[in-house]
């Protein structure tokens, strides 16, 4: 399968090539064929799939072969992403794809600036990529019109909903003809997924595939069980032992993000953190020292994480458990990319142990446990002991000390080796 045999343009193939793209990916070969049919799509996919271009592609092609010669420019296609950073990237796809054609493209998001947003809507644009809530301020001001949109994509809906914006994202529908190519992009099917699907799409093609970062065949995962006033020391340990040079750690607050990077900044490693409450100046500033390798550590929140674009990127460790199991699945979908493997590290003391479970069940896969020798736990409980019953709802983040347990080990576990049973709901074939 080549890119050729999906119909995409010379214009398209010649960008593809600049990017050193021999095959498309499998939801590429799925998404691009049903897109430029103009059918909608609800595709079940990671970041790390090659999503972005399964959709960016024949969005271009559509947009550059149909009705090229309009007047006024008001945008045909609207890229709804969660976070700024996404935008970003997605924007900068648009980019490098449409780089052949004459299409013209903006982005909007927080936290910068409005003004330059207005004037480079005012000079035209085809395709805008943009965050909910700013996208709401440019309709609140009248700066943008969104009625001649043709191609609506959703991308990373499941991070939507989880961060709210679905009352906005109605906002939005409202403001778009309903004649339109809908395409909805998720990480996970949830049921409040379905129901959006269900009111948005029209005979939708579905399209699941394996994720080239799924934890089965890319990402070796592993969990050391260690006291929680132990990790920093653990964590500086592995660092320095293994000599990882670039390593992405996630924290589950933005205060504990900050302390962490500035502890392991003592311990001499060159370390950055990342989260909502950094200015988007300093998040790019701080992802891309990251990326060149001036920053070793980057120290994220799950929310300010989503969606980065860090290649060939060999360690995560969560420093912490998330809450929500999908945010480990996520979380890992950092490493192990574009057919490397990766290693996800995690640092779990006794009062996680219940999260563990939940994600190991979401998983449908036991992670191998590894006690490194000098940071045995002593906390009695381990990992595979009978837990109590979590008292938490799954966005409950606050009640995370609820669920302590003070349970005795039952069964002696047994490691298993990472990626060796089915997993559920990731993928399918
Ligand atoms: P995404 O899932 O869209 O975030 O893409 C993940 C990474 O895969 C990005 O760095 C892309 O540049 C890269 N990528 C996308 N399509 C291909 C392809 N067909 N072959 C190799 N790499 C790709």
């Amino acid at each position: 399968m080549t890119f050729r045999n999906l119909g995409l343009s010379t214009e398209l193939l010649r960008a593809v090539a600049n990017q050193g793209y021999t095959e498309p990916t499998p939801i590429q070969q799925q998404a691009i064929p049903a897109i430029l049919q103009g059918q909608d799509v609800f595709a079940s996919a990671q970041t790390g799939t090659g999503k972005t271009a399964g959709f960016t592609l024949p969005l271009l092609q559509l947009l550059s072969t149909t009705n090229p010669n309009r007047g006024y420019r008001t945008p045909r296609a609207l890229i709804l992403t969660p976070t700024r950073e996404l935008a970003a990237q997605v924007s900068d796809s648009v980019q490098t794809y449409g780089k052949y054609l004459t299409l013209r493209s903006a982005v909007v998001y927080g936290g910068v600036g409005i003004k330059p947003q207005i004037q480079a809507l005012r000079r035209g644009v085809d395709i805008l990529v943009a965050t909910p809530g700013r996208l709401l301020d440019h309709l609140g001001q009248k700066t943008l019109d969104l009625s001649e949109i043709e191609i609506l994509v959703l991308d990373e809906c499941d991070r939507m909903l989880d961060m709210g914006f679905i009352h906005d994202i109605r906002k939005i529908l409202a403001k778009l003809p309903p004649s339109r190519q809908t395409l909805m992009f998720s990480a996970t099917f949830s049921k409040a997924i379905q129901k959006l699907a269900n009111t948005l799409l029209k005979s939708p093609t579905l399209i699941e595939v394996a994720s080239r970062n799924t934890a089965a065949e890319q990402v070796e995962q592993v969990v050391h069980p260690v006291d929680h006033e132990r990790k920093r020391e653990l964590l500086s340990h592995m660092i320095g032992f293994h000599n990882w040079q670039q390593v992405l750690v996630f924290t589950r607050t933005k205060h504990g993000a900050n302390r962490l990077a500035e502890q392991l900044a003592k311990d001499g490693l060159k370390t950055t953190a990342i989260h909502g409450n950094k200015s988007q100046a300093a998040r790019t500033r701080a992802l891309q020292e990251f990326k060149k390798g001036k920053v070793r550590v980057l120290v994220a929140t799950d929310v300010a994480s989503r969606g980065l674009d860090i290649e060939m990127l060999p360690h995560v460790v969560n420093f912490e458990l998330p809450d929500v199991p999908e945010d480990y699945v996520h979380r890992i979908g950092r490493t192990g990319r574009a057919g490397n493997v990766g290693r996800a590290v995690s640092l779990v003391c006794s009062d996680e142990y219940p999260l563990l479970k939940n994600i190991e069940r979401l998983l449908n896969q036991t992670l191998a446990k590894d006690v490194i020798p000098g940071y045995e736990p002593t906390s009695i409980a381990q990992p595979g002991a009978a837990q109590p019953k979590r008292q938490r709802s799954k966005q409950g983040r606050s009640n995370r000390a609820k669920s302590q347990t003070q349970s005795t080990p039952k069964n002696t576990h047994k490691p298993t080796k990472a990626g060796t049973r089915p997993r559920k709901r990731l993928h399918t074939a």
